[in-house]
């Protein structure tokens, strides 16, 4: 018997009450199935019965884990290699538009095998990336030169010394999330910015794939967010939440990948037909997008 955690209280507000959601199977590793739950009174989504970081590793084995390798076969990755170039510019626009300075300490928390520090780095950052997967630290050292640590360096960080940080798609895998949180805030300056992107269960692609979506990832995301659990559990450690910025690309990224998890014929071209329709849509509303960028400040 392997071993799992189980959710009994609230990681946002303490509230001991759960209801079901979904069941979603895990389609990138084993193909087990796992029970997504939410808070009753704050409606913070969680999987049910997560593997413990002791336990989680065999579920990232797979050649396919496109966030942490560089292989360049499909067209899955080949635009999600694609998209990586526009989103590395859009990405630094909205560190230096929040951070307001040109330059400074900036460290990537799950930094994989760091375009994005690199990126940074040509553009005169102090950077370090925070990564804890060896072989994946390994590559962002050989590649770019870049110093890469291991997970446990977070909380070796003296306070008050990074002017941002940023975490792409990485809260929603740690198991930890308020003692995280509150390590940020004790690592980041008075005026620094903490950069969050997370998917969003309040998308238009979550209300349609509804156990499909890829993006509920089990059991590699624990956590499910909407912009108001982000906000309460900012809130909760004394950050606002002064900006939410859309990515727009995700939504054709996850609908292909939703629907190769439903096993629909030619999936990848119908995927890329209802992500730009998704696409559309949260133009309408930003907050319905696949996944956004929340920008935290310390309350003043
Ligand atoms: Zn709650």
């Amino acid at each position: 018997m392997s071993e799992t955690i189980h959710i009994y209280t609230c990681p946002i507000c303490d509230n001991s009450e759960t209801e079901p959601l979904l069941t979603c199977k895990d389609n990138f590793a084993t193909d087990e199935e796992f029970n997504l739950c939410k808070c009753s009174k704050c409606g913070f989504g969680f999987t049910q019965d997560f593997p413990s970081e002791k336990e989680i590793g065999r579920y990232y084995e797979s050649p396919d884990y496109i966030s942490h390798t560089d292989t360049n076969k499909g067209i899955i990755n080949w635009l999600y290699h694609q998209a990586r170039k526009i989103a590395l510019k859009s990405k630094s626009k909205i560190v230096l538009k929040y951070a307001a300075i040109k330059t400074g300490s900036l460290i990537d928390i799950g930094c994989g095998t760091g375009y994005f520090l690199n990126h940074m780095k040509r553009m005169k950052w102090i950077v370090t990336g925070i990564e804890q997967s060896e072989p994946v630290r390994r590559i962002a050292k050989e590649k770019f030169g870049l110093n890469v640590q291991d997970a446990d360096y977070l909380f070796k960080i003296p306070e008050n010394k990074k002017n941002v940080i940023t975490m792409w798609h990485v809260l929603e895998h740690m198991e930890h999330l308020n003692k995280v949180m509150n390590q940020l805030y004790k690592i980041l300056t008075d005026d620094g910015i903490a950069v969050i992107a997370l998917p969003n269960k309040n998308s238009f692609d979550a209300a349609h794939y509804k156990s499909s979506w890829a993006a509920y990832d089990v059991p590699r995301h624990l956590w499910h967010f909407s912009p108001s659990d982000l906000k309460l559990l900012a809130n909760k450690h004394k950050f606002d939440v002064v900006a939410i910025k859309p990515m727009y690309f995700d939504a054709f990224y996850i609908s292909m990948l939703s629907e190769k998890n439903k096993k629909t014929f030619a999936g990848s071209f119908v995927g890329l037909c209802k992500g730009w329709i998704f696409f559309l849509l949260s133009l309408t509303n930003t907050k319905r997008c696949s996944s956004l960028v929340y920008i935290l400040k310390k309350q003043k």
